[in-house]
C-alpha cells in the first residue's frame, strides 16, 4: 500500500528486492517514512563529493573531518526543508577555524570554505575537538530563495564538542524538540567520507489519528531504534541504503522513497566574476592588477582561479 503519494512512497518489501530497486550511489539523500507518516527521516551519503570538497581545501585531518560533518548535516538539513533555493550554514567564531560555510541547493550542489589559522591550529595538539577548533562564535543558518522571497536566517552559539551538539542547540532554541541527527564521518585511504541519519516527528494530515502517549512511545521507540545504527552501516557505500533502512526500522512499517543524488558543484563561473569587473571603475579594476598586470580571482570555495587582463579600453578580459 502506497500512503502517500506526493512522496512517490513505496512499502518496504524484502530487503534483496529494495536493494536492487533502490540503488544508490556514493552520493545521495533517501527519505523515510515510518508509522503510517508520523515520523520521517533522511539517510545522507556523502563519498566522492566531501572528498572532493575537503581535498580542495588541503585542510589537516581534524580540520577536514569537521568540514565533512558540517557539509553533511547541512546537506541532511537541507533535505528536510522545503525550500527553492540554497540553503547556507555559516560559522563565526575565534578559533583557529575562525569561519566556515557550506552551502546546498535545492538540485543537490554543495560547496564549503574555511577560514583556518594554521599555526594557532598547530598549539592544539593531536586531535582538538570541533570546540577547539571553532572557538566561542555562532552559527547561521540562511534559507535563500532568490529575490522575490523572503530570506530565512536563525542565529545559535557554538556549543557542545562536536559540531552536530550545535545543530541539535538551533532545533531546541527553535523549539523543533523532536529532530534527531546521528552524523558520521571518516577518512580511510587518503579518502573523505560522511553520513547522516536523522528522524524526526512530523504531523500527519490524512492518517489514521492515534493517541499522543501512543505516538511518543512510537517516536521513542524510532529514535532508539536509529540510534542503533552504527557508523560504519551509515558510512558504507556497499550497504545499499534502503536494505539498511529496512534493517533498522522494517517492524514500523519503513517506506523509503528513491534516492536523491548529491554532488560538490561550485555556482562560480568567469562569467561571474567579468561582471562584478565590469562593475568597478577604471581606477578600482586598475587597483586590481597584479605586477603581471593581471586581475586574479580565486574562488575560495572551489579554489578555481580566473585570470584577467585589461585590454585597450580598459576593458576586463579573461585570458585563463
Ligand atoms: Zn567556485
Amino acid at each position: 500500500m502506497v500512503l502517500w503519494t506526493d512522496w512517490g512512497l513505496i512499502c518496504m518489501t524484502t530487503p534483496d528486492q529494495l536493494g536492487r530497486e533502490y540503488q544508490a550511489d556514493s552520493d545521495f539523500v533517501m527519505s523515510y517514512m515510518l508509522e503510517g507518516g508520523s515520523i520521517s527521516g533522511r539517510l545522507v551519503r556523502l563519498g566522492a563529493t566531501v572528498d572532493d570538497i575537503v581535498s580542495k581545501h588541503d585542510l589537516p585531518l581534524t580540520v577536514g573531518l569537521l568540514l565533512s560533518e558540517y557539509l553533511v548535516s547541512a546537506a541532511a538539513m537541507a533535505s528536510t526543508l522545503k525550500f527553492d533555493g540554497i540553503l547556507t550554514f555559516q560559522t563565526k567564531s575565534n578559533g583557529p577555524v575562525s569561519m566556515m560555510v557550506a552551502d546546498v541547493t535545492t538540485d543537490g550542489a554543495l560547496r564549503a570554505m574555511v577560514s583556518l589559522d594554521r599555526e594557532r591550529l598547530a598549539t592544539l595538539g593531536e586531535r582538538p575537538s570541533a570546540q577547539a577548533l571553532l572557538g566561542k562564535g555562532y552559527l547561521a543558518i540562511t534559507v535563500d530563495q532568490g529575490p522575490d522571497m523572503d530570506r530565512y536566517q536563525g542565529v545559535v552559539d557554538i556549543v557542545g564538542t562536536h559540531f552536530i551538539d550545535t545543530l541539535q542547540h538551533y532545533f531546541k532554541q527553535s523549539d523543533q524538540q523532536d529532530i534527531v541527527f546521528k552524523i558520521a564521518t571518516d577518512y580511510q585511504n587518503g579518502t573523505f567520507r560522511a553520513g547522516a541519519l536523522t528522524a524526526q516527528r512530523v504531523a500527519f494530515e490524512g492518517g489514521v489519528a492515534i493517541a499522543e502517549e501512543e505516538a511518543l512511545e512510537n517516536w521513542r521507540r524510532s529514535v532508539i531504534l536509529m540510534g542503533s545504527a552504527t557508523s560504519e552501516e551509515i558510512l558504507d557505500p556497499d550497504l545499499q541504503p534502503a536494505v539498511l533502512l529496512y534493517r533498522l526500522f522494517h517492524e514500523d512499517g519503513v517506506q523509503v522513497v528513491p534516492p536523491k543524488p548529491l554532488k560538490a558543484q561550485c555556482r562560480c563561473s568567469a562569467g561571474r566574476v567579468a561582471n562584478v569587473l565590469a562593475s568597478l571603475s577604471d581606477e578600482e579594476r586598475q587597483h586590481c592588477l597584479n605586477e603581471d598586470k593581471q586581475i586574479v580571482s580565486l574562488c575560495e570555495f572551489c579554489r578555481s582561479s580566473y585570470i584577467f587582463e585589461l585590454d585597450e579600453q580598459g576593458q576586463p578580459q579573461l585570458v585563463s
